[in-house]
Order: structure tokens, then sequence, then C-alpha cells
């Protein structure tokens, strides 16, 4: 038996927090948690936890700022953002922050395992490809990482696959619902607006010209299309 997978859940409210708690136990998963910003990232040190379940609003640092603080200390650790906001923006601010996911409250248990265990899977899942060109941009899949003109940037884990599975069509146009199946691999979220949204921090990542983009090319109304 593989030994379990530990989840770090930072969150102030306690009924939250053991609902969480319970429903994660029962699917073989060990917890821990914490209600403050600062504990949750001493736990995060001391555990490395396979995944970190992020309130958005906590008493002493908001979770921008814990999810920050989180990525310095270990650029791979999967964070989701539990936010009880669902204004697009600070879903991107939370994306920005580096966080791989988010769930709006109230969410589902069910979701929230879903999106837990698909992150899993693609983390499991072996890189065919270590690093390959955008342009003249070196996107490294294993560093979650891409250089360009001299300048290293980090890449969240959405952003490297969301890169990689259009490598992997080089030249196609991919429609959007694809990239949703393919890279996110649920129906229900997130949305079409996403995906833009990761498009724009890739580009300006990945361009020279991040408002011209020569290689990560929109398709209109349908998709994307990588091209080097
Ligand atoms: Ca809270």
């Amino acid at each position: 038996m593989e030994p379990k997978k530990t989840i770090l859940v930072i969150e102030d409210e306690p009924h939250i927090i053991l609902g969480l708690k319970d429903a994660l136990e029962f699917e073989g998963f060990r917890v821990v948690s914490a209600s403050r910003g600062k504990d949750g990232i001493a736990q995060a040190r001391a555990e490395r936890p396979h995944v970190v379940l992020l309130d958005l609003m906590l008493p002493d640092l908001n979770g921008y700022q814990v999810c920050e603080e989180l990525r310095r200390l270990d650029a791979f650790m999967p964070i989701i953002m539990l936010t009880a906001r669902s204004q697009e923006s600070d879903k991107i601010r939370g994306l920005d922050a580096g966080a791989d996911d988010y769930v709006t409250k109230p969410f589902s248990v069910g979701e929230l395992i879903a999106r837990i265990r698909a992150l899993f899977r693609r983390i499991s899942r072996p890189s065919e490809t270590l690093t390959f060109k955008v342009g003249d941009a070196t996107v490294n899949v294993t560093a979650h990482t891409v250089e360009r003109a001299g300048t290293t940037d980090s890449l969240s884990f959405y952003e490297v696959e969301l890169l990689r599975f259009l490598h992997e069509r080089l030249g196609q146009p991919v429609s959007r619902d694809e990239i949703l199946n393919k890279v996110w691999g649920l129906e229900a979220s997130p949305t079409n607006r996403t995906i833009d949204n990761y498009v724009v921090k890739l580009r300006r990542k990945v361009e020279a010209q991040p408002d011209r983009p020569e290689h990560i090319l929109t398709v209109y109304g349908y998709g994307y299309k990588l091209v080097p």
C-alpha cells in the first residue's frame, strides 16, 4: 500500500476544517491544518504536504501572501485556493500569486476531491518531453520554468500543462473545450475565460511582444494554436 498523501488545510473557519478533515480522511488522505497564515507556512515547511488547500481570507495574512510565500518555499507544491468571492479578478489574482486552481465557496467536497485527484493524476504522469522551444523561449517541463532573452520565469502547474498540451499539437488549432478537458480534466469548471487568462500570462513569459504574439496564436471563435 502506498503511503498516505498529506493535505494541508489553511483555513480559519473551524466547521470548514472539520468538514474537510472528515471527508478527506475518509478518502484516505492524511490531513493537517492551520488556522492562520503564518502557522500554515510553518506547517508547509515542516510537513511538505502533497497539496495545500488555502483559504483566501485569513486573520493574519491574506491568501495571496501565503500563496506567494509557499511558492518561494516550494515552486512545485500544488495549491488550491478556497475563495468566498466569485469575482473573476480575485481568481486571476490568486492564480497570479501562484495558485494552481481555485474553488469558490460554498463548494461541494466531492468537487474538491475530484480536483485534488486530477492534480495528483497530472503530477504522477511521466513527462515525455523535458524541455522544448517556443520561438526563442525554452520551456522546462520538469523545472516549471521558461527562459527567454536571458530571463527565467517560473511557470505554474497549469501554465506548464497548457503549454505542453499545445506543444503536443504543434501547428494545429486546439479548441477551448479540448483544452479544458485535457488540461483541467473536469467539465464543470474552470471556464473558457480561465484559459484566456492563462494564455495572456503565458504570452508575457514566452513572446517577445506579448500583445503581438507570434507563437501562442488565437484561433478566433475556436481556441489556440502553438506555432514554432
Ligand atoms: Ca476565512
